[in-house]
């Protein structure tokens, strides 16, 4: 194998220039020496890349596709070259060229083609995919506009494009010998072939080409590099140039902008179903150019279109790529001429189906009226698949009406996605216990009673190379030093670590670690804030999407009564605390940018306020994303994960945390519920109702907030505070919180997220982190614990579980 060479890769950076920019080191821009680092290392990776796929080919593998409309992978340069073991070399390289690694990786876009947690599980997957040698392909879409950047401005979020393909992806391939053609539109024409079989042909429909860019996904250490495969349109009539020659000019011009319309934009919504038809049309251009590419493959190098699942698994990333079912059958049954009962049944063995959240306003149901017309032979066949299906329910359930409305594919004038997923999958997977818990036991209850072998769990993890190795270096050495470097690549080996927690210098050495990287995080603070935090203080951190059920709102309730009391008992005991938040809401979704602008009204108060002598210091920092993520992670203290428990499916955040030795208040919600059992009551602060008190409140129709209001003068005051005109002139302004927690909409349940239900018991769980933090010896004990328990959390141990128990992948 190829080792990295250091003269040879010394030698491409200056040659790169050269080519790209006709540019030498001094008088290239950090942007082209970026690119050409990029290009340097991109060429030493192909060869690595081409000979992984002659091992699989050579091997005849079965290859996992892991289809996501998200990937949300960060920079890639950096982790690259972690990955490659080549840090020090390249930093060596670097420095005999007056250059520097970190300068060079801030010129890079951060790809930012997911929302939150759900594509970064994608990309922490591929990650351990490569790292542990399993054949896969990502798939999904090149937006070309990724998640917006958020900017703050005058305490608002406003969304400006993200165009981060501006000075090109170095990193990528395009490949189009790859190109897929993919239909919309049009009607099925049915007709008898010369068997006397029905034979079903899509006409006047419009076509859009599907073209492939290849990413290369660098295994650690390994030499192994699979593939993220992000497709982009382009117009069909520049491909063939049919229409023009019928003088179809309309036709000609709807194809081009459709083609220019598919891939342009991420739709910014985490966990909420808009209904939109672009979205559905991303949806089955990517499905339908990853399907079809796969069994070409497949068939490139086997006879028997039959066997196509013992060399092929489709992992669908939540109901978004669920056309997949559909698009099989059709591949199966109009180009192959398979059977039904045939197609079916290798369908339902290639396909698996990812479950990530039980909130109904996530559930995609798209009006039948629109799928049939965007895709009507996608629809002949979902409606064939109900038609079946509820022939089986009929005959296992007779006359029972509730089992069809519960589970039918169609239904009430929609197509339910999730409900096509499940039938057409082998198996259907939560993403941490308690998750598929409810799954099981209340949201798809019909459906674990007719298939319970089709469930199981898989909880969520992380890659550590991303969020330990690369962001938080200061620590990573810290422990490799003192128990080896194994965690690296098997991350239960950190929990040798914890023979050091009660050791006082080891305590001190984790402590000073922590300050350099708040001191780290501070600095970026003041640059991008222009806020002086000090590092001394309790870092306390909330960084996610903006939600209603992450419930930032209880976090700001709370800052707002702490700095009550502050003025009021300005002697009360009180360890400083600097709270930092951060993240983007969805760019129609009211309620959460009035959280931001209440945010960061309370920190512009707080901050300016002199008579508390800093104790509190209030930041929002602004478009959190990967690359930041990295930074903030590492100088956490104190670890929010506060959802309402049942709706938050695992949470991936909360893991990035405890691996960085912040320690956690939360709720019994997702994956909190495994950490917990990993570090016990004494490494976290539990607080809240339980997911089963919430879910028997919701049975009745929730609880009555008003109750809570009338007799809690310190709640009532901070609520009041909200209109009053305390944080912000304009008194409208957090009306909607103030009526979204009493109930004074019509139609709405008052405080769906049991905010004030909670409140007391937050506030006891944060009074328990200032007591605990006094005490430097036990607080370093518990951090360094957190970090030595973390091993479950690699998002390593859940690939190898996909692989054993689903997927059936071997490594090479
Ligand atoms: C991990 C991560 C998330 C998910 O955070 P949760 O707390 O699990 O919601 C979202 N965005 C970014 C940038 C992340 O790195």
């Amino acid at each position: 194998m190829k080792e990295f060479n250091k003269t040879k890769f010394k030698y491409n950076v200056e040659n790169y220039l050269k080519i790209l920019f006709r540019k030498s080191i001094e008088e290239a821009s950090e942007q082209q020496i970026f690119q050409a680092v990029s290009y340097s290392i991109k060429e030493y990776i192909v060869d690595l890349w081409i000979e992984t796929h002659k091992e699989y080919e050579s091997r005849d593998v079965k290859f996992v596709y892991y289809l996501s409309m998200e990937f949300l992978m960060g920079r890639v340069l950096g982790n690259m070259i972690i990955n490659l073991k080549a840090d020090e070399t390249v930093r060596e390289v670097l420095e005999e060229l007056g250059l520097n690694l970190n300068s060079i990786e801030e010129e890079e876009a951060d790809p930012a083609l997911g929302n939150g947690g759900l594509g970064r599980l994608a990309a922490c997957f591929l990650d351990s995919l490569s790292t542990l040698g399993y054949p896969a392909y990502g798939c999904g879409i090149r937006y070309k506009y990724g998640m917006f950047e958020q900017k703050i401005e005058n305490g608002f979020q406003i969304e400006v494009p993200d165009n981060w393909l501006k000075y090109g992806n170095p990193f990528e391939m395009k490949r189009e010998e790859y190109a897929q053609e993919v239909k919309f539109g049009g009607y099925v024409r049915m007709e008898r072939d010369g068997e006397g079989r029905d034979k079903f042909i899509q006409e006047n429909y419009q076509s859009v080409i599907a073209i492939p860019y290849d990413i290369p996904i660098v295994g650690y250490g390994n030499h192994i590099v699979n593939t993220l495969r992000i497709w982009d349109a382009k117009e069909a009539n520049t491909f063939n140039l049919d229409s023009f020659d019928k003088g179809d000019y309309l036709k000609a011009v709807e194809e081009k902008n459709l083609a220019n319309t598919i891939c342009e934009v991420l739709y910014p919504n985490d966990n909420h179903y808009a209904g939109k038809e672009l979205r559905l049309k991303q949806q089955y251009f990517f499905v339908s150019a990853t399907i079809q590419r796969a069994v070409s493959k497949y068939m490139e190098n086997h006879k028997d279109i039959r066997k196509i699942h013992e060399k092929v698994c489709f992992q669908l990333n939540d109901t978004h790529p669920t056309v997949t079912v559909a698009e099989l059958m059709r591949i199966l049954l109009d180009d192959y001429n398979l059977s039904w009962e045939e197609a079916w049944e290798i369908t339902n063995k290639t396909c698996a189906y990812t479950n990530h959240t039980i909130m109904t306003e996530a559930l995609e149901k798209w009006p039948i009226d629109l799928f049939s017309k965007l895709l009507p032979r996608i629809y002949q066949i979902v409606d064939e698949i109900n038609r079946r299906f509820l022939l089986v329910v009929e005959s296992r359930y007779p006359g029972d009406k509730l089992k069809i409305k519960n589970m039918a594919i169609l239904y009430g004038g929609e197509v339910r996605m999730a409900n096509l997923a499940i039938i057409g999958s082998f198996s259907v997977n939560g993403v941490a216990k308690i998750h598929t818990e409810i799954l099981k036991e209340r949201e798809l209850k019909d459906f674990y009673e007719m298939y319970s072998e089709k469930f199981n769990n898989k909880t969520n993890g992380i890659t550590q190379r991303r969020f330990l190795l690369h962001g938080n270096p200061l620590l990573a050495e810290w422990i490799s030093k003192k128990i080896g470097d194994e965690w690296i690549t098997n991350l239960p080996a950190i929990k040798k670590i914890a023979d050091y927690a009660e050791d006082m210098t080891a305590q001190k050495e984790f402590m000073d670690i922590k300050y350099k990287n708040k001191i780290r995080l501070a600095d970026y603070i003041y640059k991008h804030n222009g806020i002086e935090v000090d590092p001394n203080s309790i870092f306390d951190v909330q960084v996610k999407r903006l939600h209603e059920y992450k419930r930032q709102l209880l976090n700001i309730l709370h800052i707002m009564h702490l700095y009550n009391q502050l003025k009021k008992y300005p002697d009360m005991d009180f360890y400083p605390r600097t709270f930092i938040l951060g993240g983007k809401a969805s760019a129609g979704y009211k309620i959460a940018k009035a959280i931001i602008k209440l945010i960061n009204s309370v920190a512009d108060v707080i901050n300016k306020d002199e008579s508390i002598n800093g104790k509190i210091k209030v930041v929002f920092i602004e478009n959190y994303r990967v690359s930041n993520a990295e930074l903030i992670f590492p100088a956490a203290d104190v670890s929010e994960q506060i959802s309402t428990a049942s709706k938050e499916a695992s949470g991936t955040g909360n893991m990035k945390f405890m691996l960085n030795g912040a320690l956690t208040v939360g709720t019994m919600d997702g994956a909190n519920v495994e950490i917990f059992e990993e570090v016990g009551e004494e490494n976290m602060f539990l607080f809240g109702l339980s997911s089963k008190e919430v879910m028997e409140y919701e049975l009745h129709g929730g609880y009555d907030p008003k109750e809570i209001y009338d007799s809690d003068a310190e709640i009532q005051l901070v609520l009041d505070q909200l209109i009053n005109g305390c944080y912000f002139p304009d008194h409208g302004l957090f009306n909607d919180i103030y009526k979204s927690l009493l109930g004074i909409h019509k139609n709405e349940k008052a405080d769906p997220y049991f905010i004030l239900k909670d409140f007391h018991s937050y506030e006891l769980a944060q009074r328990k982190i200032g007591k605990a933090y006094r005490d430097t010896g036990a607080w370093a004990k518990s951090a360094i614990i957190n970090v030595a328990k973390s091993g479950k959390f690699s998002s390593d141990r859940t690939i190898e579980e996909y692989a054993a128990e689903i997927w059936k992948l071997k490594k090479i």
